[in-house]
């Protein structure tokens, strides 16, 4: 075998990207990871971090149950996930289980929160119901505004950015190769595929794993379409210095009014607005007003509290709003698809890795964790029954 020679190549170096190749690391396999950096905005840098089991839904009811599932499960095996990466870099990932609130200014809102907190505790989540005095105990920076809040103790939150950097580290520490390209091109027969970088250079792999988020838009020649499309969020953060806000909150109807995300650095994420289809990386002034507008409602401290940052990432958005995972049958044999995780990519990376190198590596591979099931997201649900295309 030479050095262009991988078991596993992995195009896209973002979270999923690089969660599949540490699921696979241990098995000796030979694995590359190749990622076209910010030619397009990534999800994963712009990401605030939430593990938001407890309030992310699917877009289609058909998937909501399995979208929970994966969720809670992922959320799970987040802090055994966590604490290996730390251990193995010595680099802090930021996770923090505090648990999300979510804020109701009104009675209709309370009253929606509460038909939420039932549903999420009948799926087997927990959640506590708090009137206006009792959450402004547990997050005293609330508003006097606030009258109700939905608080999921078992969510968390990370770093996504912190999270990137020891995923790579970790990754550095296996045997794995990191190319720094695009893919242009990736030809498949029975002896493996060979992989068109953008700089000319050719490496050959026996399994692709396309993990390249929104840009997932972009097409590979030699691979289907996924139907995939770019939803774009911009966001900003503020420092709180000293300030011990520190529970992450969701304001009213999301996703169209702000969530705040407190880290360790003393930065509050303020996030996000949702535009489909745009693919650029500007951030528009107005949609930061909205934001820090709408977050200093809930959390009045917000004011006086200086910008530090503001940016924008492509979520990967499936047509039914869960990820699309596993075997796909319609292109060279051999593809695996780690596709759109849209709002929940952070949250949903262990599991998803887990289960899909199970997928990659056979059902023999070893399984730290309770078996996680792909059947519901994979490929071929967005296939129609004739067999051709798909739809999105
Ligand atoms: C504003 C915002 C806030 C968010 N907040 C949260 C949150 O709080 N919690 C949560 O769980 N999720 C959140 N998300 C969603 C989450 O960020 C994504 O679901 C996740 O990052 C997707 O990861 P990915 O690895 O699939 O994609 P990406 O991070 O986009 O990585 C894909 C990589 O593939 C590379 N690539 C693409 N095509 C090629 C090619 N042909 N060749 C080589 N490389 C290629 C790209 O350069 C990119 O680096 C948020 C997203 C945004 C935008």
């Amino acid at each position: 075998m030479n050095a262009t020679n991988f078991d596993i190549a992995i195009i896209g170096g973002g979270v999923i990207g690089l969660s599949v190749a540490r699921a696979l690391s241990g098995q000796k396999r030979r694995v590359v990871v190749i990622d076209a950096g910010h030619e397009t905005p990534p999800a994963t840098d712009a990401a605030a971090g939430m593990l938001a089991a407890s309030f992310e839904s699917a877009a289609e009811e058909s998937m909501a149950d399995a979208l929970y599932a994966l969720g809670a499960q992922s959320l799970a095996a987040w802090p055994a996930f966590a604490a290996m990466l730390e251990d193995e870099t010595g680099l802090s990932l930021d996770y923090r289980d505090d648990g999300i609130v979510a804020v109701a200014f009104d009675e209709g809102q309370a009253a929606a929160l509460k038909d939420s907190g039932e549903q999420l505790c009948a799926r087997g989540g927990a959640a506590w119901f708090l009137d206006g005095g009792e959450a402004r105990r547990l997050e005293p920076a609330l508003s006097d505004r606030v009258v109700a809040a939905l608080y999921a103790p078992g969510d968390a939150q990370v770093d996504p950015r912190k999270l990137l950097i020891a995923l790579r580290a970790a990754f550095r520490k296996t045997a794995g190769r990191f190319f720094g390209e695009r893919v242009v091109q990736v030809e498949g027969d029975k002896a493996g595929h060979r992989l068109m970088l953008s700089n000319g250079e050719r490496l050959v792999a026996k399994t692709v794993v396309l993990a390249s988020g929104a840009a997932a838009t972009q097409l590979i020649a030699g691979l289907p379409p996924p139907p995939i499309t770019p939803v774009k969020g911009e966001a900003l953060a503020v420092d709180r210095s000293e300030n011990t806000f520190r529970h992450v909150i969701r304001c009213p109807a999301q996703p169209a009014l702000p969530y705040l995300c407190p880290k360790a650095d003393g930065r509050v994420i303020i996030g996000a607005t949702e535009i489909a289809g745009r693919r650029d990386a500007g951030v528009d002034d107005a949609s930061v007003r909205k934001l820090r507008a709408g977050a200093a409602e809930v959390v009045p401290a917000v004011r006086d509290w200086p910008e530090i940052e503001r940016w924008s990432g492509l979520r990967p958005a499936t047509p039914d709003g869960a990820p699309i995972l596993g075997r796909d049958r319609r292109g060279p044999d051999g593809v695996f698809l780690a596709l759109g995780h849209y709002r929940n990519g952070i949250l949903l990376a262990p599991a998803c890795a887990e289960a899909l190198a199970r997928e990659i590596l056979g059902e023999s591979a070893p399984s730290p964790s309770p078996l996680i099931h792909l059947q519901p997201f994979h490929p071929e649900r967005f296939v129609s029954s004739a067999g051709e295309g798909e739809h999105g």
